[in-house]
């Protein structure tokens, strides 16, 4: 099948064009985000291969439909940037990436911990700057500290098994509960009680109408003074000016993000000769105790593997006219 590939870098390329050899489509890769604006270029194609900060809101599915596609290839897990029901309407076919390497985000999670609590990203500069002194950068041990999870599925799973690996308590919230959790001795509890017995918050649910700013100003005051918050998940689960505020107040000790709730307007490019004029991202990169990653947590070649082969899998199945698993 045709294939127009959008936000397309030279890796997308690099793991996809090698894992067509055994799928024989015919890819174009465009390298600018999918929006209303840049639709157009998907003129012709029946099939377009979309990424996270794409945004398939109605107008540009109108674009896409009305100039021939039938089929937009998610090469992601979450697909709240897309209108599922204007997709449906339309009669647009969307599907998606469901697992790949929940290991890689997991583990990034885990790395974003480290990084705060041991002051790692201090250490590493001041070394560099022949500073040897340790003032600032004490921590604790992860052995014996409550971490909390919120969301137990695929990633949050991999997560707890890892903070099992360290010693440390495990706490959860999620609707439904994982057996492989339990088994691990994960304790289920209310996001609140959660919250309030957490030395460290890590979040794994997707980002849906219902946990659009899940960590806002109440869920905030339930924290424990000095907790670390990890969001490896989606940027629109917290409130950034509450988390601002409990970044303030001394609430929020440390916080760690690979995800950003504007962050489709900075995130996978190389901004650095340019002032950014987000106010809220700037004032975050000021305080000492947070660090940011551009949304790397999938990106180990090991995920992008997986990505291009279920992926291209997913757009076979559909020419094929058989059932895809992996339809939203
Ligand atoms: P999953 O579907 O396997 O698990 C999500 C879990 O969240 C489910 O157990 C679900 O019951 C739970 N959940 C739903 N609503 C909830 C709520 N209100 N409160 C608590 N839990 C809730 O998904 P996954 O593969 O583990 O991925 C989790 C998220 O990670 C994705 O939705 C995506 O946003 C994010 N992600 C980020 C990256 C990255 O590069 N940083 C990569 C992949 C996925």
């Amino acid at each position: 099948m045709r294939v127009a590939i959008f936000s397309s870098k030279s890796y997308d390329r690099q793991f996809l064009t090698a894992a067509n050899q055994a799928f024989g489509h015919e890819l174009v890769f465009f390298e600018p985000r999918l929006t209303a604006e840049t639709a157009p270029l998907a003129k012709g194609f029946p099939a377009v291969c979309a990424f996270i900060n794409d945004r398939l809101d109605a107008a540009a599915l109108q674009i896409l439909a009305g100039s021939g596609t039938k089929l937009i290839a998610l090469r992601s897990a979450g697909f709240n940037n897309v209108d599922l029901k204007v997709a449906a309407e339309l009669g647009i076919k969307v599907v998606r990436v469901p697992a790949y390497s929940p290991y890689a985000v997991a583990e990034h999670a885990v790395g974003l911990i480290l990084m705060l609590d041991r002051k790692l990203y201090k250490a590493y500069n001041r070394v560099r700057d022949d500073n040897f002194s340790l003032e600032g950068l004490l921590g604790f041990d992860l052995h014996g500290s409550t971490v909390g999870v919120v969301g137990t599925g695929k990633i949050g799973v991999c997560f707890a098994q890892i903070m099992r690996g360290f010693g440390c308590h495990l706490l959860a919230y999620d609707p439904y509960q994982n057996p492989a959790c339990l088994e691990l001795g994960v304790q289920y509890l209310e996001l609140p009680e959660l919250l309030a017995k957490s030395d460290i918050v890590s979040l794994h649910c997707p980002l849906t109408p219902e946990t659009h700013h899940l960590i806002n100003t109440e869920m905030l005051e339930h924290f424990k003074m000095g907790a670390i918050l990890i969001n490896t998940s989606r940027g629109g689960l917290i409130d950034t000016q509450a988390a601002i505020a409990a970044i303030k107040s001394g609430k929020i000790g440390g916080f760690g993000i690979d995800v950003y709730e504007q962050e489709e307007d900075l995130f996978f490019e190389d901004l650095s000769d340019t002032v950014i004029q987000d106010d809220a991202f700037q004032l975050l990169q000021s305080f000492p105790n947070v660090v940011i990653t551009a949304h790397q947590g999938f990106f180990t070649r090991n995920a992008l593997e997986a990505i291009a082969q279920t992926t291209l899998a997913n757009i076979s199945d559909v020419e094929r006219g058989h059932p895809c698993p992996n339809q939203v």
